[in-house]
């Protein structure tokens, strides 16, 4: 038996580096292994009776839980009942219980005070997504599995590029193990064991819906997209939050004066955090990078699982990650000063040169007159700190400026014939 758990009553602190050699040797070991041996070895040797599984009920489930029903029927299956899922999720919750002869499946539901105090009309989904995940999933999944010293999830590499390097094993950061006995499986693996062991589809996966959570955040997918492109749709949004570590790394739910994130129209909640010395570029989550940190650590940043963004800070030389911007879910760009124009020069080298299509936001010293300036240079969200500012885009009164000395993009081409001259463009 491996011996990795030797503290498994102690939690909240960092990994230790024998626990991280372990799990690396772990998964070295492990890599060439099914996902039920993975699954076994878990259960069986290295979280014996400390180990929780955590499902969805969603597309593939069905693979996991057959596992599972393989390895041991009594073990705990956690489902997060958000009180938003399809009518046909819970029915399939019945189904599988019923079919894989699972005895201790759990619903975990919100607590009801977080619901009336922050969404007591249901629709958090709509103006603050991960607040909303957080109170209906983080939260209750946090209070449910802090008693373990381990979960299993579903997760596989092929279903996002964020996913792409996902091991069998990993070590969060208060020292706990994810086991992922998926983790390498392809879509095609998925389809070929639901057919081998005659498991049942989830209702709506055949109506294309090829990942499934909630109700309102859910869509169904077209033909070659991302399986998970049809989540949080149209929103710069991956993952619910409880992947990303136990103590729940994304924003807590947050009073409005709390908010300094404008984005859409609206100050919402913000999931990404500053870097700070001493992160670890190998692990850090949901954090802007700066670029020389980045350019100095590129291996183990492209090779982090978790989501993150870059900063981008006067000075720095954007051409250099041309070809990375795809790994960024957000690029702040930093203005330290009023004065200070240069990010404006990044943030259109950023969108129209090298088509970053990610959020954009400036972040430092934002003021309400530049706000419009910083929008035609393509920036898309705002980190507002500037009293002022914040009550006039509250109000929606945000300064627009028609003159323009440097025009931008091909609506602000200069009028006339002298563009040395300072030019007003109508409708800009
Ligand atoms: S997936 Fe949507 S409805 Fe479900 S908890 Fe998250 S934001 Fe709320």
């Amino acid at each position: 038996m491996l011996d990795l758990a030797t503290a498994p009553g102690v939690r909240a602190h960092k990994p230790d580096k024998l626990r991280e050699l372990g799990i690396m040797s772990l998964n070295g070991m492990f890599d060439e292994m099914d996902g039920v041996a993975v699954l076994r070895q878990a259960v069986e040797e290295l979280l014996v009776d400390d180990l929780a599984i955590v499902s969805s009920f969603g597309a593939d489930s069905s693979v996991l839980l057959h596992m599972v029903s393989e390895v041991n029927k009594d073990l705990p299956v956690y489902f997060l009942e958000t009180g938003k899922h399809f009518p046909e999720t819970l029915e399939y919750v019945e189904t599988l219980k019923r079919q894989l002869g699972l005895t201790n499946v759990i619903a975990l539901t919100p607590d009801s005070k977080d619901i009336l105090r922050f969404d007591p009309k249901g629709d958090l989904w709509e103006t603050d997504p991960d607040s909303c995940c957080h109170i209906r999933k983080t939260e209750p999944l946090d209070a449910a599995v802090s008693g373990y010293g381990g979960w299993v999830t579903g997760r596989k590499r092929y279903q996002t590029k964020e996913r792409g390097v996902l091991p069998h094993f990993e070590l969060t950061s208060d020292d706990r193990i994810k086991v992922n006995p998926l983790a390498y499986f392809s879509d095609a693996d998925i389809t070929t064991y639901k057919l081998k062991y005659g498991l049942p589809e989830h209702p709506l996966y055949n109506k294309g819906y090829k990942s499934i959570g909630c109700a309102p955040c859910t869509s169904v997918v077209a033909e070659g997209e991302d399986p998970r492109a049809g989540r949080w749709r149209g929103l710069n949004k991956k993952e619910c939050g409880i992947h990303f570590d136990f103590n729940g790394a994304i924003a807590k739910p947050m009073a409005a004066q709390e908010l300094t994130l404008f984005k859409d129209g609206a100050f919402v909640a913000d999931p990404f955090r500053a870097w700070t010395e001493g992160d670890d570029p190998a692990s850090v989550r949901y954090t802007h990078v700066p670029l020389p940190v980045f350019l100095e650590n590129r291996e183990a940043i492209l090779s982090n699982p978790h989501p993150l963004g870059l900063l981008v800070s006067p000075g720095d030389n954007v051409e250099l990650v041309q070809a990375d911007l795809g790994r960024f879910a957000s690029i702040a760009i930093n203005f330290p000063a009023f004065g200070d124009g240069r990010g404006y020069s990044s943030s259109r080298l950023l969108a129209e040169r090298y088509g970053y299509k990610g959020e954009l936001r400036a972040v430092g010293d934002v003021l309400h007159d530049q706000i419009s300036h910083m929008r035609r240079c393509g920036m898309n969200a705002f980190v507002v700190k500037h009293e002022p500012t914040r009550k006039a885009l509250e109000a929606g009164k945000l300064a627009l400026v028609d003159i323009f000395y440097q025009p931008v993009g091909l609506t602000e081409v200069p009028l006339g014939t002298r563009p040395f001259l300072r030019r007003a463009v109508e409708n800009a």
